[in-house]
């Protein structure tokens, strides 16, 4: 979340999907923090992204199901990305995802004019997961669910929507992690011809 601020020109991924990859990315492997640290912190975490009523308390528990989805996610979107793919990925992590939506519960609404949503305002963590799935088969049915991706560079791996034309984006920001790569792998050529 503070991250997207930094980075303004980065695209967001449409039709609520930005709030999938938020989740991918509540760890932060180069600042070595992560959002879902304790249920009160996964709980603030809801909170801010406007999906979760602040009146409910989130269990031990419920946090290790956020951990289990994360990581089922992370591993799904790491096969959409050129520089994880064929890496044998985390089948068991993908796998949990099945375990984890047997109890998920969606709950939609329709506005005045017919138009059906999610609700906007989880009350348990059941819901949050509903919400969370639901947004992911969504977008595999709209067919845009590949373009969630891991980052290339292997000390962030943030999670990004690829708004490329041609579906071919490997970092989150050119401008912090396809720059800095760019100029090591330049450096390692100069090296070569050395
Ligand atoms: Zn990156």
């Amino acid at each position: 979340m503070q991250r997207a601020k930094d980075w303004p020109g980065d695209k967001s991924a449409p039709d609520g999907l930005q709030l999938v990859v938020n989740f991918l990315n509540t760890v932060d492997h180069e600042a070595g923090t992560d959002a879902l640290a304790s249920p009160a912190t996964l709980a603030t975490w809801l909170e801010q992204q406007g999906v979760f009523s602040p009146a409910t308390e989130l269990s031990e528990s419920d946090r290790r199901r956020a951990l289990a989805a994360r990581a089922g996610l992370w591993a799904v979107a790491a096969d959409h990305s050129t520089a994880y793919r064929n890496q044998g990925g985390d089948r068991d992590a993908i796998a949990q995802l099945d375990t984890l939506a047997a109890t998920a519960v969606t709950t939609m609404r329709f506005d005045a004019d017919g138009t059906g949503r999610l609700a906007a305002t989880a009350k348990d963590f059941d819901q949050v997961l509903g919400h969370l799935f639901a947004l992911v088969v969504f977008a595999q049915r709209a067919g845009h669910w590949s373009r969630v991706k891991v980052c290339a560079n292997s000390a962030c791996r943030r999670a990004f929507w690829d708004a490329s034309n041609n579906r071919g984006g490997k970092w989150c920001a050119v401008r912090r992690c396809g720059n800095k790569l760019k100029a090591r792998t330049a450096r390692s050529a100069m090296r070569r011809w050395r």
